[in-house]
């Protein structure tokens, strides 16, 4: 068994032509096109003078036209890598399932703008929603349901998001995130209040909730950032209120102290 492996594969190994030589003809090949034309011309003008003359006019037109085809070949190359090296950026940022920006996406986004609140002394403020008895979801309605039903709250939550300076990013399992730079605790509370109410008019059937709907809980934390203080806090703020939101019934909004 291992020799009859092994015998074909010492074939293809031989009969394949070493890389540097295939390399060399295929990008030598229009230049040795156009050389030999170019040395078959140059042989016939004493003989027959117009044909070598017209043979040097094919050789110089053919070596430019090849040239110019090789660089427009090369310039769509290098829009299509580039396109797929932006396509790749992109999707690496992305949730797959819902398509809201991803965890990695928000930490890059969180060290920006905190660095940028720092700088301009601005409030900025962080919600954590989580989708309450999202497990019972699951328990009752199957997997597949419990995956459409994060996808719609990713899209209700997306749209809620109204300034461009916003992100919103699923921050893990049923939990998303929300950055509002710029954004004072009321302001922040009116967004988690709106965002809280749009889930609930959503209207997912959930026989387990004690409103027969899914909802969410929502922590709040702002901050306006000062040397020596780090993202960590404000997410650690956020989420001790997602708790206590949690603890008082869930379905609201919890601010942190
Ligand atoms: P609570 O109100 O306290 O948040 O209760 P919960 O049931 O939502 O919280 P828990 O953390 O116990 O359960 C979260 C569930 O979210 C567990 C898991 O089955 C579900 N979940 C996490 N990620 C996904 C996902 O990508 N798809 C689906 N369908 N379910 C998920
Ligand atoms: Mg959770
Ligand atoms: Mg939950």
């Amino acid at each position: 068994m291992i020799i009859a492996w092994r015998v074909p594969l010492r074939i293809a190994q031989t009969s394949n032509p070493p890389v540097s030589l295939t390399r060399f003809v295929r990008t030598g090949s229009p230049l040795l096109l156009a050389l030999s034309v170019l040395v078959i011309a140059l042989l016939l003008l004493r003989p027959r003078f117009n044909l070598g003359v017209a043979g040097i006019v094919v050789a110089v037109l053919g070596y430019g036209l090849r040239s110019i085809l090789s660089q427009v070949r090369q310039i769509e190359t290098e829009d299509r890598l580039r396109n797929d090296r932006t396509l790749l950026t992109e999707l690496a940022l992305r949730d797959g399932l819902t398509g809201v920006p991803n965890r990695r996406a928000f930490e890059e986004a969180i060290e920006r703008e905190w660095r940028l609140a720092l700088r301009t002394q601005q409030a900025m403020s962080l919600l954590l929603v989580d989708i309450d008895l999202f497990k019972q979801y699951n328990d009752r309605y199957g997997h597949v349901m419990g995956d459409t039903c994060l996808r719609h709250i990713a899209a209700v939550l997306q749209e809620a998001v109204q300034r461009p300076a916003d992100l919103l990013a699923r921050y893990g399992g049923e939990e998303f995130v929300l950055i509002l730079p710029g954004t004072p605790p009321v302001g922040a509370c009116d967004v988690a209040a709106r965002l809280c109410k749009l889930v609930r008019q959503l209207n997912v059937m959930h026989d387990d909730s004690p409103i027969q709907r899914v909802t969410i809980s929502v922590g709040v934390a702002s901050i306006v950032p000062v040397d020596g203080s780090a993202p960590e806090e404000l997410i650690a703020a956020a989420d001790r209120a997602l708790y206590e939101a949690k603890r008082k019934g869930r379905n609201r909004v919890e601010q942190a102290v």
